[in-house]
């Protein structure tokens, strides 16, 4: 089980490698938010983490987080949703996550809008974009983007934030970068195109996450380098 201590101490090393890859990059560290990624984790593990003041956690699946909620009442935190999710849950996700990091498809954005505006709230969301990953085949192709993008248009329960994408993993991080690029050039082309700000671009796990910051990340996604290995 994570201890509160070495998430502590994982924290701080991650926060000085964000601090070094900001710099690096000229950025200011608060342009960066941690998404502490805490799937498969107990509750004990995101209470130590808030502790630790974070504020900004992220699952990938809805039953399993409806599990940890009930006893996370009353925590001030953010919560994202980060996975695939099935139409089947898409209202019990709206009612539990104040974020849907991964919308790809229209169908899906349809459904979260309605069910957004049943919830009474306003929903934001990130569209996932799929770069290349042969691993996954989640996210929306590059090509299709800009018909989902305009499709948020006609649907007022949702509020598109910006963009998210899992880039392939690869040993050297540094060959993760042309990914982080293409995704910052895919947000400034749509916000330009939409004429609204896309602010958030959510790249960069705990292995590639200071190429992210380089090159851009304002949001990166941090699991196993806070928690520690995953069973
Ligand atoms: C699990 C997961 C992460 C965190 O990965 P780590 O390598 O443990 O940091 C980030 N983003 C998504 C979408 C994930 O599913």
């Amino acid at each position: 089980m994570a201890q509160t201590s070495s998430i502590a101490e994982n924290l701080e090393r991650v926060r000085e490698r964000i601090a070094q890859a900001a710099g690096r990059a000229g950025r200011r560290t608060e342009e960066i938010t941690i998404v502490a990624i805490s799937k498969t984790f107990p509750v004990e593990a995101i209470r130590a983490a808030h502790e630790a003041r974070l504020r900004h956690f992220g699952e990938n699946r809805v039953q399993e987080f409806d599990a940890k909620r009930t006893k996370l009442a009353g925590l001030d935190a953010t919560w994202h949703f980060i996975g695939h999710l099935q139409s089947n849950k898409v209202r019990r996700a709206v009612h539990l996550f104040d974020r849907i990091d991964s919308v790809d498809s229209l169908e899906l954005a349809r459904k979260l809008d309605q069910a957004a505006a049943e919830e009474k709230k306003r929903l934001p969301v990130l569209i996932e974009i799929h770069l290349g990953n042969e691993t996954t085949k989640s996210g929306v192709a590059e090509a299709d983007l800009g018909a989902l993008a305009e499709g948020f248009s006609l649907l007022p329960h949702l509020e598109l934030r910006g963009l998210m994408a899992i880039p392939p993993y690869l040993d050297d991080p540094e060959q993760a970068r042309p990914y982080f690029t293409k995704l910052r050039e895919l947000r400034d082309d749509l916000s330009g195109r939409l004429g609204s700000a896309l602010p958030v671009l959510s790249m960069g796990m705990s292995h590639d996450f200071e190429v992210a910051i380089e090159e851009g990340a304002t949001e990166v996604r941090i699991g196993t380098g806070l928690f520690g290995k995953r069973s």
